[in-house]
């Protein structure tokens, strides 16, 4: 009869509400978890640089210290905040960006000039490390519709992994193409390379393959997870494959039916 259709209608939406709700719930009850997890990295982050800051301008300070001591105080000083302002550099990023605060804004880019420019800010960065540094792509009035800033900070966070990660005497190659539907920029190189185990983990903030290896090497683990938040931003993807001691590559795809067109 009808009153009982209408009454298994009214049970059959208020078991969709509430499993809706249950779902609603977990998820904001994992999103808290995930932020806890986030804010108690951050401290641990920022509590190792602060605990060596404290210790050694305690020791410099207990003992007569000669001036020679005291510059090698501050130089490990500067180190040690220099990493501290990268770490919060890269944080400020990423809160900005799962605020929504940081809007794009697409301006057209020589892919050859903005490639060109990395691969000499890539020279930069490699300092005396030996390491060769290629640029393959062909210099034929590409241009691409990209927020500058925001790429150019991408690729250089993939460009100074690989540089990171490569012992002397490597080679790390940046390539580009362009395909009917997309623009790809390629990072490779040959070092230390990635567990298959550990590639799914990479992009998420703070982790690394190895803690203790890279825990005074500048880096703060938040630089992959910056990458993909840029990739992400540009309706683009990025992939990695590795084979561990021959190196890495990491793919970015930018599509450009939305964002990209080229002439050339
Ligand atoms: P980090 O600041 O530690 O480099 P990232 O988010 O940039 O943080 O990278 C996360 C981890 O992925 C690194 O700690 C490292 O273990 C691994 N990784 C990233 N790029 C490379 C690469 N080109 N070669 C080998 N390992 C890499």
């Amino acid at each position: 009869t009808q009153p009982l259709a209408t009454d298994q209608l009214n049970s059959t939406a208020v078991r969709e509400l509430a499993e809706s709700c249950d779902r609603l719930i977990e998820r904001m009850f994992s999103a808290l978890h995930r932020a806890r997890q986030f804010s108690a990295h951050v401290a641990h982050e920022l509590r190792t640089p602060l605990t060596i800051l404290r210790g050694e301008t305690e020791i410099a300070l207990r003992r007569k210290s000669e001036i020679t001591d005291i510059r090698q105080v501050l130089e490990s000083n500067l180190e040690e905040i220099t990493r501290m302002s990268y770490l919060v550099d890269d944080l400020l990023t990423l809160s900005k960006s799962d605020l929504g605060e940081i809007p794009l804004q697409p301006t057209t880019i020589s892919l050859h000039q903005l490639l060109k420019d990395l691969q000499r800010q890539g020279q930069v960065l490699a300092g005396g490390k030996e390491i060769l540094l290629e640029l393959d792509c062909p210099d034929t009035g590409i241009v691409i519709q990209a927020d500058e800033l925001r790429l150019r900070q991408a690729i250089l966070n993939l460009l100074t992994n690989a540089i990171r990660y490569t012992p002397t005497s490597g080679v790390v190659t940046i390539a580009a193409r362009v395909t009917e539907s997309a623009v790809t920029i390629r990072i490779s190189d040959t070092g230390i390379g990635i567990e298959e185990r550990h590639l799914q983990h990479i992009f998420d903030r703070f982790y690394r393959v190895d803690k203790n290896i890279h825990q005074y090497d500048g880096g703060t683990g938040l630089g992959l997870a910056i990458v993909k938040w840029v990739v992400d931003a540009h309706h683009g993807s990025i992939s990695v494959s590795s084979t561990p001691g021959q190196g890495s590559s990491f793919t970015i795809t930018l599509p450009k039916s939305r964002n990209n067109s080229t002439r050339g």
